[in-house]
């Protein structure tokens, strides 16, 4: 049998409910989308509910799944993979949280959560805090985009089992960490210690004095939140005998591709925002299969759209995700099975994740077209795939690539 490489397409937050403005359709139904619809009339369609039928996943714990973990199994947190995302290697033991750079007045009470969206200086403050030493533990620091960053506490005996220093709500005094169990309990000091020390050093910092001078809001604390160990992933190499790539504009989503050992390929102009270059992400999703067995690609603006309840920009965003599809229609090499589908809903109207199934269409030479005609959460329910659920996703791909193992003799 001839082995095929897969492309697996991840349009983050796609699906949605309808929405009355739009005479009660969809924004991919609203759209005029008639490459997407191609895939779809030339392939076979079907429902995947990312987690099961009604759980609300987050993009984290969808893409463990849609890569085939349990992600009740081997979930430990967001923390671990927004550092891998950022370049940090863990280590076995290390505790990993995600963090904001905040403004704090004299009292500790948060004034901004993401200190005005700092764009400029987050790598500088991110060094002052980097490499710091808390007793026997050490302190890994690193910036994200904007004001988010990442801390990894290194050290002997921590736990993940401690609440956050982010109060989430602006107006609320920084909070202590506290234990979650008995574990917890030194790791939530170390935190304590470090929150109380990052703001000593924040507010010393020239980059503070700029902010002030210009009228911003200072970045003069860090808030932590999500805080998870390194989790325990078999990598896809070992798992599927694949060798694979992924393709993100979003730390999250990078950090899941090195997470379970995939390479992530740089693409100049994927932003992860409403401007990024989907049709570079295409062209490098094209070059990649030409080294990969496997290349997945996450195209994150619909979930913009979706959080801001935004449902005509969401239309304009799945007009060009079809342009990227008419570029891989055009170019894509005979061998290549290829899946489109999303890692959850974010419907303009909840203007976060919800628990609805999303639409899942697979191309391929071979494959038994159904007969759905469009790419959409309604059209894609009459065909032949029915629903699946997200962890179902990679076994039904590699069999169409060629690429299973017999079970039984
Ligand atoms: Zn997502």
């Amino acid at each position: 049998m001839d082995r095929r490489r897969i492309l697996l397409i991840i349009f983050d937050g796609l699906g949605d409910r309808p929405v009355t403005e739009l005479g009660h359709k969809t924004p991919l139904e609203a759209a005029p989308k008639p490459n997407l619809d191609w895939f779809a009339a030339n392939g076979m369609n079907g429902l995947l509910d990312p987690i099961g039928p009604g759980v609300r996943p987050g993009s984290d714990t969808s893409h463990l799944a849609l890569f085939g973990y349990d992600p009740f199994e081997v979930y430990t947190g967001r923390g671990p993979f927004e550092a891998a995302g950022v370049g940090i290697e863990l280590q076995k033991g290390d505790v990993a949280f995600r963090c904001n750079f905040a403004t704090v007045d004299e009292n500790l009470v948060l004034k901004d959560r993401r200190a005005g969206r700092i764009k400029e200086g987050t790598a500088d403050l991110a060094a002052s805090l980097n490499g710091m030493k808390l007793g026997r533990h050490r302190v890994l620091f690193k910036e994200g985009t904007e004001h988010r960053a990442v801390l990894v506490l290194r050290g002997k005996g921590l736990s993940a089992r401690v609440s956050d220093t982010d109060p989430h709500e602006e107006g609320q005094k920084i909070a202590e960490a506290k234990p979650l169990n008995g574990k917890g309990k030194a790791t939530a000091k170390l935190l304590n210690a470090f929150t109380r020390k990052a703001y000593e050093i924040l507010k010393a910092h020239p980059v503070h004095a700029k902010r002030v001078k210009n009228g911003l809001p200072p970045a003069n604390m860090v808030v932590c939140r999500g805080g998870g160990v390194a989790p325990d992933l078999v990598p896809v190499r070992e798992k599927y005998g694949l060798k694979a790539a992924g393709i993100a504009g979003v730390a999250l989503i990078k950090g899941m591709f090195r997470a379970t050992g995939m390479d992530v390929l740089d693409v100049k102009g994927a932003t992860g925002g409403l401007d990024t270059d989907m049709l570079a992400k295409a062209e490098a999703a094209l070059l990649a299969l030409t080294t990969y067995d496997l290349v997945v690609v996450n195209v994150k603006a619909a979930d913009l759209c979706g959080h801001d309840g935004k449902a005509s920009e969401k239309i304009r965003v799945v007009e060009r995700m079809d342009q990227m599809m008419g570029h891989l229609r055009a170019h894509l090499p005979q061998d290549v099975i290829v899946a489109i589908t999303a890692d959850h809903s974010t419907p303009c109207a909840i203007k976060d994740h919800s628990g609805d199934p999303v639409p899942l269409t697979i191309f391929g030479e071979g494959i038994r077209v159904d007969e759905v005609p469009h790419f959409d959460e309604r059209s894609v329910a009459k065909g032949s795939l029915g629903c699946v659920v997200g962890r179902d996703l990679m076994p039904i791909l590699l069999n169409q690539a060629n690429r299973t193992e017999k079970f039984g003799a």
